[in-house]
């Protein structure tokens, strides 16, 4: 089975044809083993040594992630963030990197407390600016371009194939992460990126109850290996159990992806013009400013991820999350279940996220109960 044969959907629902060998089941098993028996000849017959670096479990979902991205091989590691980090860890003191503003705010932070103290140099450019991403090239020095599209948690999005025009001529590397788009939407290595990042927390498992993340590499080169003697040495890996679940979660992608992705846009039309709506950002509207490029670089949708900017401000904002009874308040995205949050809340001190903003995870229910959750909410505004 691959994608060259077969959809992403088949691939996906048949986990890329995998099975429980031993006893001809369907679903493979979980191998706990964190050690594996050396032969008499003093070799590994198949390979596997600890568990640090090897395990049957990763096997799987990290095939079906290189399939789906048509990369060369994928890597998981214990989390979205270990994944990103692992990318900027292959640099040395002094090398220089480039990132939009807006970004994921976690990863943001990061980059501007350990990679600086570690030597790294970021400079940080206006998102969808590709002008200012020619003009931050240090020659010799820029080794990495980072990118988040749509970007968490206003949407914006990056032109791939524009930045990595950018990384080719500077011989530097660009990494997406791609999180948001799902591989259903987007597949960045056919754009021109080298590696692709997944929180894998968030669309791939789907079910809120695993922490993973991922990466994919179009081709395996010596960085590739850096990267993943980096994961050997720290151990970032997921263990068995979650790695067998992500598996089971990412089966069912596409239905999730599709239904959320419709959900969405219906979400977005309906508070477009409401009266209490400063503004909807979704990268399927019309009217979003990114919308053209979206439409060119996505495939089968704009995803699941939206914001609402509430007139009144941030109480407004803030009241209107207080009153809804179906979303919940919570972190995360890409769950089978809506979820909202006050994003400048969590942020804090020098986020860019506007304070009237309200970032918004729309799950697999029903729209209309979606719709008719956050329009009675609105109703609640200063009372
Ligand atoms: C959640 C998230 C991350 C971080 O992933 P974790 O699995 O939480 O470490 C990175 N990028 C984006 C876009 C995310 O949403």
């Amino acid at each position: 089975m691959s994608t060259e044969k077969h959809s992403k959907e088949t691939v996906l629902a048949h986990g890329l044809g995998h099975m429980d060998e031993q006893h001809l089941g369907v679903i493979p098993g979980i191998f706990p083993s964190t050690t594996y028996e050396r032969s008499a000849d003093n070799s590994y017959p198949n390979g596997k040594i600890y568990t640090r670096d090897h395990n049957p479990n990763y096997e799987q979902p990290e095939q079906v992630l290189a399939a789906l991205e048509k990369g060369e091989e994928a890597m998981l590691f214990s989390s979205g963030m270990s994944a990103s980090i692992s990318v900027f860890m292959s640099l040395k003191p002094g090398d220089h990197a480039i990132i939009p503003k807006v970004i994921y705010w976690s990863f943001r932070n990061w980059l501007l407390t350990f990679a600086k103290d570690w030597g790294i140099e970021t400079t940080f450019v206006e998102n969808g600016n590709i002008d200012a991403v020619k003009a931050a090239v240090r020659p010799g020095k820029t080794k990495l371009l980072w990118l988040e599209t749509p970007a968490n948690p206003t949407w914006e999005i990056e032109d791939i194939s524009a930045w990595a025009n950018i990384a080719k001529e500077a011989d530097a590397v660009l990494a997406v992460d791609n999180t948001i788009a799902t591989p259903l939407l987007c597949n960045p290595l056919e754009l021109g990126a080298d590696i692709v990042m997944h929180s894998a927390t968030k669309y791939l498992n789907g079910h809120s109850d695993v922490l993973a993340g991922a990466l994919v590499c179009k081709t395996k080169n010596a960085q590739w290996d850096k990267i993943r003697s980096i994961r050997a040495s720290g151990g970032a890996v997921l263990g068995p159990f979650e790695a067998w679940l992500l598996m089971r979660g990412m089966r069912t992608l596409s239905v999730r992806v599709n239904q959320a992705s419709s959900n969405a846009l219906s979400f977005a039309r309906a508070f477009e013009q409401h009266p209490l709506v400063e503004e909807v950002l979704y990268p399927g509207l019309e009217s979003f400013k990114g919308h053209e490029l979206a439409k060119k670089q996505m495939q089968g949708g704009f995803g699941g991820m939206l914001s609402i900017r509430i007139k009144g401000g941030e109480q407004a904002a803030i009241d209107v999350a207080a009153n809804l009874q179906l979303i919940k308040r919570a972190t995360s995205l890409g769950g089978v279940e809506s979820l909202v949050e006050h994003r400048a809340s969590v942020e804090g001190e020098g986020t860019p996220c506007p304070d009237d903003l309200l970032r918004i995870s729309i799950g697999i229910e029903s729209a209309d109960d979606l719709i008719a959750d956050f329009s009675q909410a609105l109703t609640h505004i200063n009372k």
